[in-house]
């Protein structure tokens, strides 16, 4: 069984939709279709729930109309056949009657979870309408029966095996299997999610539960490409990459990947390939446990860091100091990124602000706490980094006098990273790439 997940460009347009029909119907492997939203139609939902918790209900109801409007418009190119007309008509109509009722309706962030679950929901069973009409027989597998996370926000990876395979038992001879990504239960049975662009995680989690034989995460680009092609010129896919590299990659802000998406398939061993819709022929980039090559492969960047640093006379030669810094975040359930430290201070980064006041609160009473906002954490990522004495000068060339708040080099051997201001990033992010890559 292998697991084939689209994102949401790869279903946004009608012809695309029929692009991922012939994908998956080019040969006769079982096979679980992980599908995300239409393009857009997440932030689309992300914008009626945040109108609704503002108290803007005309503004919802815009926003909703809008979305509405492009449906309608959508499932007459996807589908020519009255009776798949029909269908795509009754399952636009419940989905779009469910979002103006809840405009009637007190709002809370459970129903903000529910709004936000229609996308998937909608461009799955509009695939489904796509694959009936044109006779692949294939089967509903309605991701909120077997995906589910605990009171952490983690994944059940055992119950959802165990339900996944009972489901799978009653279809042994079917080969198409049609999920929805990013959504699921949580543990009080209400709609949940996997956090944005958790559809890549879904399929991870669906690929480790069954121990798929691979896993494919078909999207608008030729593979994992060596840094973010938004923001630097002349960037190029990697070919392979090991699990760590890829996770490191994820984590640090390569959105090609969610990044949680790697440890699943890599706790099971199941290879990760990386596909371009568009261009189905490309290699692409191919992630396995397996180690290839000595250097840099690629860098990323995650925005949106803080960087705390706690300064104190006491932390002089003193044990124990760092177990109680550590326990100040972790009783807020804040993880750290990066951490430097000197015989005075410590610094450290964090992206989730929730319960900054809380911490800094309690960092006070060990000496002086400075904060920095608007941070970028620069990944470079690799194998055997720390063996290449050379990789270090490049990094250190490229940025020249470039303003640096911290660098985390030995770690692991897979990563440097470097901390700067974000209105640097872009700059940084080219010039490493000048300086890391041959061309
Ligand atoms: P999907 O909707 O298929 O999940 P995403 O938009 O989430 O697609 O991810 C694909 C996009 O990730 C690409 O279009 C590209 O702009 C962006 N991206 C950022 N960093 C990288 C990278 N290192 N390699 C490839 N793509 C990247
Ligand atoms: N539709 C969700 C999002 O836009 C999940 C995904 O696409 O992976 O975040
Ligand atoms: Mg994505």
């Amino acid at each position: 069984m292998k697991i084939m997940k689209f994102g949401g460009t790869s279903v946004g347009k009608p012809e695309r939709m029929h692009q991922v029909k012939d994908l998956i119907t080019r040969d006769n492997q079982r096979k679980i279709v992980v599908l995300s939203a239409l393009s857009g139609t997440t932030n689309a939902l992300v914008g009626i729930g945040d109108a609704l918790a503002e108290g803007k209900k005309d503004l919802a109801k815009e926003r909703i109309d809008a979305l509405h409007a492009h449906y309608l418009d959508f499932y007459k190119e996807l589908l020519q056949s009255d009776a798949g007309r029909s269908k795509a008509e009754k399952i636009i109509k419940e989905h779009f009657e469910f979002l103006n009722i809840i405009l009637k309706i007190s709002f809370n962030e459970a129903i903000n979870r529910d709004i936000l679950a229609q996308g998937e929901l909608l461009s799955t069973k509009l695939f489904y309408t796509l694959l009936e009409e044109k006779d692949v027989p294939a089967v509903f597998l309605p991701a909120l029966e077997y995906m589910s996370i605990d009171e952490n926000g983690e994944p059940e990876l055992g119950k959802i095996s165990d339900r996944l395979k009972t489901i799978l038992k009653n279809y042994e001879k079917e080969t198409v299997f049609v999920t929805q990504g990013y959504i699921c239960k949580n543990h009080r049975h209400e709609v949940d999610n996997l956090k944005r662009g958790g559809s890549d995680y879904t399929a991870s989690l669906i690929g480790a539960a069954i121990k798929a034989s691979v896993i494919e995460i078909w999207t608008d680009i030729d593979g994992m490409h060596n840094n973010d092609p938004r923001v630097v010129d002349r960037t190029r896919p990697i070919a392979e990459m090991s699990f760590d590299e890829a996770a490191e990659l994820a984590y640090f802000g390569a959105k090609i990947l969610h990044p949680a998406s790697i440890w699943p398939a890599q706790t099971y061993n199941v290879p990760v390939r990386l596909l371009n819709t568009m261009q189905p022929e490309a290699a692409g980039t191919t992630i396995t446990a397996e180690e290839t090559g000595v250097g840099v492969k690629a860098i990323a960047a995650k925005d949106g860091i803080i960087a705390v640093k706690i300064k104190s006379s006491r932390m002089l030669l003193a044990y124990g100091f760092l177990r109680k810094v550590f326990e100040i975040f972790e009783k807020y359930k804040t993880p750290i990124d990066m951490i430097t430290t000197s015989e005075v201070a410590v610094s450290v980064t964090i992206d989730d602000d929730t319960h900054l006041k809380e911490i800094t609160a309690e960092l006070d009473k060990f000496g002086s706490t400075e904060l920095d906002y608007n941070q970028s954490i620069i990944c470079v990522a690799g194998n055997m980094i720390a063996e290449n004495t050379g990789m270090i000068r490049d990094v250190v060339v490229a940025l020249g006098d470039f303003p640096v708040r911290m660098v985390s080099y030995g770690g692991s051997k897979n990563n440097v990273s470097i901390l700067v201001d974000t209105k640097y990033k872009n700059e940084a992010l080219q010039r490493l790439n000048d300086e890391l890559f041959q061309w």
